[in-house]
């Protein structure tokens, strides 16, 4: 028997419900949740404000929009903090690093600009 599972994504003080179809097993619920790893064990609070209002976010960068990059988003004050892509795939933030406010360099397109993935 498939089941779906909703599974919660706490990211600071907010929740995420994500549906994982096929799970029939303990192993096949760890396997299918193990993307999100990340996340749930992202820092619960913006280092740059102290909010928890934090959310997952993804842009599109370079001169064909060929580069993605995956943040949280502190919703109070706008600072990121990167989730880095491992080369084999998937994905981890550094221990050290802390959430910064966007600053445009000098001459270049890039707004910041970000959208929020999933609806
Ligand atoms: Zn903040």
């Amino acid at each position: 028997m498939t089941t779906t599972a909703t599974f919660p994504v706490t990211v600071g003080s907010n929740t995420i419900n994500v549906n994982v179809d096929g799970v029939t097993t303990l192993e096949s619920l760890c396997e299918k949740i193990a993307p999100f790893e990340t996340l749930l064990t992202a820092p619960s609070k913006c280092s740059a404000c102290d909010s928890g209002n934090l959310l997952p976010v993804h842009r599109k960068a370079g001169p064909k929009g060929e580069f993605d990059f995956y943040e949280v988003l502190c919703v109070g004050c706008g600072a990121k903090l990167k989730i880095h892509q491992k080369k084999a795939g998937g994905t981890y933030i550094k221990r050290e690093e802390t959430f910064e406010k966007f600053t445009p360099k000098e001459g270049t397109a890039d707004t910041g600009t970000i959208e929020l993935d999933g609806e």
